[in-house]
């Protein structure tokens, strides 16, 4: 069973996930859209995703809310002191958390599996290989 833990730059925010087998399975998910680049401040977002309840939330993140490029809403939880962006749950899988990558230690993390609004991609990136993509 392994075990991973995130936390925001200042600490004050920790995710763990006491077994992150499923969640390391799934792969990393790319999104290309709007939304993600904004709230990442980069030109894709990268999450894992595991269900709501196998995920341990240590702090209070703040959350925002909008509606995302596939006109869903999405709430974005980020920390209120340091700012690091934590993790995303969409409304129409409300059961589900999506945390961005970053906040795992390096060489923890699965390759990526799916990519998604590779339309916006900049004419110097490539998907990656071997993903299914979407859209
Ligand atoms: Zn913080
Ligand atoms: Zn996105």
């Amino acid at each position: 069973m392994t075990s991973m833990t995130g936390h925001c730059r200042c600490k004050a925010v920790t995710l763990t996930i006491p077994d992150a087998t499923a969640m390391l399975a799934r792969g990393v998910g790319v999104c290309h859209c709007t939304d993600c680049r904004a709230s990442t401040g980069a030109v894709a977002g990268m999450e894992l995703s595991s269900p709501k309840k196998d995920v341990q939330i240590k702090g209070s993140p703040k959350a925002y809310t909008n509606k995302a490029d596939s006109g869903h809403e999405v709430t974005r939880y980020f920390c209120d002191t340091c700012g690091s962006p934590l993790y995303a749950v969409m409304s129409r899988m409300a059961d589900f958390m999506f945390m961005n990558v970053g906040i795992f230690p390096p060489k923890t993390l699965p390759a990526p599996t799916s990519e998604h609004y590779l339309r916006n991609l900049e004419s110097w990136e490539k998907p990656y290989p071997g993903v299914k993509a979407n859209q």
